[in-house]
């Protein structure tokens, strides 16, 4: 079995990873489950959380994280990514963990491996994990993700976070709101985008970093701007419901679409986030790596 979307996933297997990685979370421990399996990470485009809690998710399985520094791989020689992806399944890894910048490459890669394959981010198409954490950071806080209302705001249009979660929270009953700057909506949302309505009353706020590698300059705003315009500031906030919390994948712009006082806001989530990325990404390696 691969995760190349959410769509991998039925209703039950979705279940399954969150009741699993909300023991991960508490502390459970299963450090010799997968012993003496080996797990590829190749991440092709730059990633701290979600490199790292793969990597710490394989270790606390008992599994052994390889990671390929790709800037310094044949890559750099001109190897394709189907050649390094025929090269390292002739290694034999048990999974191999793929971050590639073009829509459809993880499941094309997946086509060529003997092992699951596990989608990281594959460019602006779909980041399952991060949508999974996510669901899992809002049922641990609400004790349920069915009836919330979550506006995700911000560079929708480059967003595979913003992709994977809709399907996800919808599927799991909650109702999304999605916006952002005229420009940063994506073409099939015509009419949607303003930040303060969707913000209004919601339960939980999902900011998206301004994805400039992929904007090639045409934003257009000075210092500032966007925060004002679009950010989520403390004053935006207060529309949201009074126990509304805050939620961002990472790396923050902080002073762009997230004001300090809000990242750093007791009902930030952030952290929590990261902290069951590790959890909620050795549920996932322990259905795939299987038995
Ligand atoms: N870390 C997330 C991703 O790789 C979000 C972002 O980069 O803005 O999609």
């Amino acid at each position: 079995m691969d995760l190349l979307s959410i769509d991998s996933l039925s209703d039950e297997q979705i279940a399954a990873l969150l009741d699993a990685a909300d023991q991960f979370a508490a502390g459970a421990s299963a450090s010799d489950r997968h012993e003496g399996r080996i797990v590829f990470n190749l991440f092709y485009e730059n990633s701290t959380r979600t490199l790292m809690s793969f990597a710490a998710a394989a270790a606390r399985l008992g599994a052994t994280p390889l990671t390929l520094p790709v800037e310094q791989s044949s890559v750099k020689k001109g190897e394709t990514l189907a050649d390094t992806a025929l090269t390292l399944n002739a290694m034999r890894p048990d999974a191999l963990v793929l971050r590639h910048g073009a829509n459809g490459s993880v499941a094309a890669v997946a086509e060529l491996m003997d092992c699951p394959v596990l989608n990281a981010g594959d460019g602006t198409n779909e980041h399952p994990t991060q949508a999974l954490l996510d669901a899992l950071t809002l049922r641990q806080h609400f004790g349920r993700v069915e009836g919330l209302t979550v506006a995700i705001c911000g560079d929708i249009r480059h967003s595979r976070v913003a992709r994977s979660n809709r399907k996800l929270l919808e599927r799991l009953g909650a109702t999304v709101r999605l916006a952002g700057p005229p420009s940063l909506l994506p073409d099939e949302l015509p009419g949607r985008g303003e930040i303060g309505a969707a913000i209004g009353g919601a339960d939980a706020v999902m900011m998206l970093r301004v994805q400039r590698e992929r904007l090639h300059g045409e934003l257009g705003d000075g210092p500032g701007e966007y925060l004002a315009r679009y950010g989520l500031t403390a004053e935006r906030l207060a529309r949201a419901a009074p126990h509304a919390v805050v939620l961002h994948p990472g790396p923050l712009n902080r002073g762009v679409e997230i004001a300090d006082e809000v990242a750093d806001h007791p009902r930030s989530l952030i952290l929590r986030q990261v902290a069951n990325g590790v959890a909620m990404r050795m549920a996932v390696l322990d259905l795939l790596l299987g038995a």
